[in-house]
């Protein structure tokens, strides 16, 4: 009997040892498969401007060079892919340097409210060629946040620019809603846009990932705003969630810190009174 235990025992060990295995080599080739679809990405997203400039090339050596308004508009083109490819550098590097903690937070206090209105009037344009309409939504006219201006404002534009890119009827709508809560501010973006498939959802924050339908899209876009924006959310120790209904409707939520009390006052509890 002694001697049937310890069989079993081993048995057991031996099973449980097989099935780590066996979920280490899943994890392994999910891990080289998830490797291969990104490196495709990658490098779909380099050659699409880099077979672009390349065509523009031949077209200006095959004679467009003599007809002058030609050579502009074909210059124009290449200039326009060049910059496409340098903001993917860019982005990348961005996305690098928070990785390996080198960036460093300036943090201030400001009214997010404010800082919204600026990202609508620099998007205006763009919303108006999709006949969007922006709206921001508040509990009070003014929500004091202690956060990274510069880098809020690119979560917002980031945010704001998929919202605009990713709609898909006539009277789209983006809605930025911000309010108070205990410790923090609330912030949303929604849009009523083409939305994102449950299978896809979990995916839209890693680099270079997007949505098959979005990559065909000719709006721009290298998969990159997204990771950027988590990125960011992570710097200042917070997250960032997002809800979808698939041809209905997206919305990111976020939160950023209030501002602090001065220094004196926290530490003293009778200046509360
Ligand atoms: P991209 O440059 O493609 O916009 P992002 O990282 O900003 O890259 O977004 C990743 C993908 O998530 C997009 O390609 C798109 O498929 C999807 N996505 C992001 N925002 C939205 C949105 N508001 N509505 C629908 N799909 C979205």
């Amino acid at each position: 009997d002694f001697d049937t235990d310890i069989g079993f025992k081993e048995l057991g060990e031996k099973v449980h040892e097989m099935n780590q295995k066996n979920a280490e080599i899943d994890m392994m080739k999910e891990m080289e498969d998830y490797r291969k679809e990104y490196i495709g990405n990658v490098s779909h997203e380099l050659k699409t401007p880099l077979f672009s400039i390349q065509g523009y090339i031949e077209t200006l050596r095959e004679g467009g060079v003599e007809d002058l308004n030609i050579r502009d508009k074909y210059l124009e083109r290449i200039d326009k892919s060049v910059e496409r490819l340098l903001n993917i550098v860019k982005d990348l590097d961005m996305i690098n340097r928070f990785e390996a903690g080198q960036i460093e937070l300036k943090y201030s206090t400001f009214d997010i409210n404010y800082l919204i209105q600026e990202v609508f009037d620099l998007l205006e344009m763009d919303a108006e060629k999709h006949s969007m309409t922006m709206q921001l939504q508040t509990t009070q006219s003014q929500l004091f946040v202690f956060a990274d201006k510069q880098r809020i404002s690119q979560v917002l534009i980031n945010l704001i620019s998929n919202a605009v890119k990713y709609a898909n009827r006539e009277e789209a709508q983006i809605i930025v809603s911000t309010r108070e809560g205990m410790k923090s501010i609330h912030i949303s973006v929604e849009d009523n846009g083409m939305g994102i498939k449950p299978e896809n959802l979990p995916r839209i924050f890693e680099r270079f990932y997007r949505v098959e339908s979005s990559r065909n899209r000719k709006e721009g876009g290298s998969g990159l705003g997204l990771a950027i924006v988590k990125h960011i959310m992570e710097a200042h120790k917070q997250s960032i969630s997002v809800e979808s209904v698939y041809l209905s409707g997206t919305k990111f939520k976020f939160k950023l810190s209030k501002p602090f009390l001065e220094k004196s006052k926290r530490t003293n509890p009778l200046l509360y009174i």
